[in-house]
Parts: C-alpha cells; sequence; structure tokens
C-alpha cells in the first residue's frame, strides 16, 4: 500500500534553527538567552547584527564589559599584535611582556595613594573568583571569618561570593541595609536614610550582643549593579570607611561593574574620595575577554602561595585586550564623558518619566542607568509609599525594545528595573536614538494588556 510522504516542513531560517537547538539543548539556567532571543554574527561598537539580518543598539555590552563596544579597533589590533608575535597564549601566572604591561597600565589607573602601595593576583578569568579571592586574603589576614555584606548586593555565584549576595543566608555573613533612595530601607530616603543606615551598620558592629560575626572585610558596590542600579552616596561611602578603618576591617570595594569609567569616574571609588583596602575588577579590564584580578593593600598579603591559585590566569590576548582598553579609555577621557553623557540621559530619562506612570523611578551615575517599572495603579493609599514594582510589565518593555531594535537587560529585587549599559564610546545621536526607542517601548508595552500580580504581593 503506498505511504503518502507527510509534506516537508518548510525550510526553518538559519536563525530560528539555531534558536530552536539551543531550547533543546541547552541548560534550564540560561538566562539571558531567554529574554534576548536572537543570534548575533557581527558587531561593531553598539551595534549588532543578528542571523536574521536584523540590527540592535546593544545596551547590555556583555552585561557592563564591553567599555568600548564591540570590537573596537585597538582592542582587535591588540590582540593580532600578540597573534602575530608568536607568544604563547596561556601560560598560568608566570611573567610576560603582556601581563607587565597590563599591569603597569592598571596600576596607572589606580587611585595613586591606592596604586603606590599595592598587591595585584589574577584571578580564575570570571569577577566571582576574584570576589572568593578577595574573602580569602582578608581571612588569611585578619584570622577572622565573618563577612559584612549589604541588601540587594550582587558579587557572583560561586559559593562564597553568592554568600555575600543580597537573597543568600550564610551564617558568617552579617546583612547590612543599603541606602536606597527609592524604597529606603527606614522609610525616609535622602541623607537621612543613608544616616540612618550607616549608623544602623554602626551600632551592630560595637552592641556585643549583635549576634555578629567578626567581620574579616566588608564588600561594597559603589554602585549596585544587578541589584538594580543603586548608587550609594559618596558620604555614606566614607562614612563605610571611617567606620571599617577604625575597627581594622578590611574594606573591599567591588567594582566588577563600575569600573574602566562606568560611572563618570575611572574608578567608582573616586567619587567619594575612599582608598579601600581592597579592589576587585573584572568585566571591562579585560577588553571583551575573560580577565580578573583583585589590587590590594600591601600589608593584607600575608597569604600563602597556592592560597587562591587556578588554570587560567595567564590569557595573554585578555591581558592585551585590557590593556589597550585601559588606555583607550584613559587617554580619551572616556569616563568625563561617560558622566557628561550619562547625565544628560538621566535628564531625558526623567522628563519621560512625566509621560509614563509605570516609570517609578530613574536613577543610576554616569553610563550605568536604571528605570524602575511600577503598577502606579497599585500605589498604597494614603501611604506616600511607593508603588510595588511590576515585573510583567518590565518583562513587556524589554521585549518592546528588543523589537524596536534596543537591547535593554532587566535588574533589581523583581527584575523591574531596565538597566542601559551602553558603551562609553556612545555617541550623543546614539543615545538619543536609544532613549527615543526606550520611550516608544515604554508607551508600546503600556498599552498592551498585560497580567497584573496580585496587589502588595510584591512589596
Ligand atoms: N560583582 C559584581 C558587582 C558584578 O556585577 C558581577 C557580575 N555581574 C560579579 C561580581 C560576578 O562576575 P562574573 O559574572 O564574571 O562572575
Amino acid at each position: 500500500m503506498a505511504v503518502t510522504e507527510p509534506a516537508p516542513a518548510p525550510p526553518l531560517a538559519a536563525h530560528e534553527g539555531i534558536l530552536r537547538r539551543q531550547s533543546l539543548r541547552e541548560s534550564a539556567a540560561r538566562t539571558y538567552a531567554r529574554s534576548l532571543p536572537i543570534v548575533p554574527v557581527r558587531a561593531r561598537g553598539l551595534t549588532i547584527e543578528g542571523a536574521d539580518g536584523r540590527r540592535y543598539l546593544d545596551c547590555l555590552s556583555g552585561a557592563g564589559t564591553l567599555a568600548l563596544g564591540h570590537n573596537h579597533p585597538v582592542v582587535l589590533e591588540a590582540i593580532k599584535k600578540v597573534l602575530d608575535s608568536g607568544a604563547p597564549l596561556h601560560v598560568l601566572d608566570l611573567a610576560t611582556p603582556v601581563k607587565d604591561a597590563f599591569v603597569t597600565e592598571l596600576f596607572s589607573t589606580l587611585p595613586r595613594e591606592f596604586a603606590d602601595n599595592a598587591r595585584v593576583q589574577f584571578c580564575g578569568p570570571a569577577g566571582t573568583d576574584a570576589v572568593e579571592a578577595a574573602f580569602k586574603l582578608v581571612r588569611a589576614a585578619t584570622g577572622r571569618s565573618g563577612l559584612l555584606a549589604f541588601t540587594g548586593a550582587y558579587h557572583g555565584m560561586t559559593a562564597g561570593a553568592l554568600a555575600a549576595s543580597g537573597g543568600a543566608e550564610d551564617v558568617r555573613v552579617t546583612r547590612l541595609p543599603f541606602p536606597q533612595e527609592y524604597r529606603c530601607p527606614f522609610g525616609i530616603g535622602g541623607e537621612a536614610g543613608a544616616r540612618t543606615a550607616a549608623h544602623w551598620t554602626e551600632n551592630l558592629l560595637d552592641d556585643p550582643k549583635s549576634g555578629t560575626p567578626a567581620p574579616a572585610g566588608m564588600i561594597l558596590e559603589p554602585v549596585q549593579g544587578e541589584g538594580g542600579v543603586n548608587p550609594a552616596p559618596d558620604g555614606w561611602m566614607r562614612r563605610m570607611r571611617e567606620i571599617t578603618e577604625t575597627r581594622s576591617i578590611p574594606l573591599i570595594a567591588d567594582e566588577v561593574q563600575t569600573g574602566v569609567g562606568r560611572t563618570g569616574a575611572f574608578w567608582a571609588v573616586e567619587h567619594s574620595g575612599i582608598v579601600p583596602d581592597v579592589m576587585v575588577l573584572s568585566k571591562a579590564i579585560g577588553g571583551s575577554l575573560p580577565l580578573a584580578v583583585i589590587v590590594y593593600r600591601s600589608e593584607l598579603d600575608t597569604w600563602q602561595p597556592g592560597a587562591h591559585a587556578g588554570t587560567f590566569r595567564g590569557n595573554q590576548l585578555a591581558m592585551a585586550a585590557g590593556t589597550a582598553t585601559l588606555a583607550y579609555v584613559r587617554e580619551n577621557g572616556l569616563a568625563e564623558r561617560a558622566g557628561v553623557l550619562g547625565g544628560r540621559m538621566l535628564a531625558s530619562l526623567r522628563s519621560l518619566a512625566a509621560d509614563h506612570p509605570c516609570v517609578g523611578d530613574v536613577r543610576g551615575r554616569g553610563l550605568m542607568i536604571g528605570v524602575e517599572i511600577v503598577d502606579p495603579e497599585a500605589r498604597p493609599q494614603g501611604t506616600g509609599a511607593e508603588p510595588p514594582p511590576d515585573p510583567v510589565l518590565a518583562a513587556a518593555v524589554q521585549q518592546e525594545c528588543l523589537s524596536r531594535g534596543l537591547i535593554v537587560e532587566l535588574g533589581g529585587r523583581y527584575s523591574t528595573v531596565v538597566r542601559l549599559l551602553p558603551p562609553l564610546t556612545l555617541t550623543d545621536e546614539q543615545a538619543t536614538a536609544v532613549v527615543d526607542r526606550l520611550a516608544d517601548a515604554l508607551a508600546a508595552a503600556e498599552r498592551s494588556p498585560h497580567r497584573r500580580l496580585p496587589t502588595g504581593s510584591l512589596r
């Protein structure tokens, strides 16, 4: 009996096949790939081109890694130079001319008072590994094991870094209030909120019955990134420095995301003028390639050889790309540029908020910007409190951005903060295009019927 062959399925566009195979073969734990179903095949500066031929303005920038955008000529040139030189690409932690140049360039960008008396440890290539190294370093140096960390923090996904991140539990980590202006944990905001947060911290450290394990260090982000773009007030940063210094608690600045000009200063600690004891650096320092280090005050260098080893600490291409990136940012004043342009973008976004009640807050520093999406109709009656976050609407805004060719990330407690991390090379015209597309996306998402979560469930 003749069997009728089923009609062949219409050929899938190549990018659809790739996306389909990804969803079949990759882990359920994949993240960005879920909300950004694109297949990048080419990229330059702010722009990514997908396999479907569509072009996108990339304000995710490899989660804040690409200070100079994609494939910047000075980065490509630096990589080619190493490749053409015949230098080994991987040398564990051995000395090389490429590494020597990287350390020299890195130290030249760091606050002088810090760099003049500092050591650097090359870590495994992720930010989280450098966070682990920082914890080991201060624990070895102080003989104490507790850690002080903040609500809303994000330090990475390995065990120690995760334990210090908000949302995790660990008996050795004491969680302290981060001074948020919007949704202030004390309900007062402003300077009074920051003062109260500092007072709380000081009180906890001095109260013999607070149950705080003796701290080996305090870790903070000068601007919380994944936590929803929360800039720490400069005065509060200085108070944290005083509080830790007078109690001989090493202060660890996690500048994995804020470093290399992102916030309008080369390093975000420069805004407050504090000198930390340890700086955790990754992302942009590798000029698009994986690289992570800690830099710390020499007196802390009491740990033993091998205390924090790892195979991949000698990526020569990352060091060369990083050197080129650091030098380019420094020579072209891109930190200052990020401050000016970021200020302008914040102002335009704030003026947008007047027309879009779902914009609860616009905040940031330099080119690290967040727009918090709320449900304005669910504002608690007569309380003056902020309306609850609206994760469904925020996800709709992200999708509307994508369909307008704009890639943004969501962050914050409930993934309701639309995050912009454009390259520092962003032009004025590109900045306008980004804000325009976001404005259109907000309007479209507001028009679209979206499912509301029960009021009050997110506070
Ligand atoms: N610290 C901060 C402040 C970060 O933003 C991140 C990553 N977003 C990390 C640490 C962890 O870096 P990685 O993802 O490279 O491990």
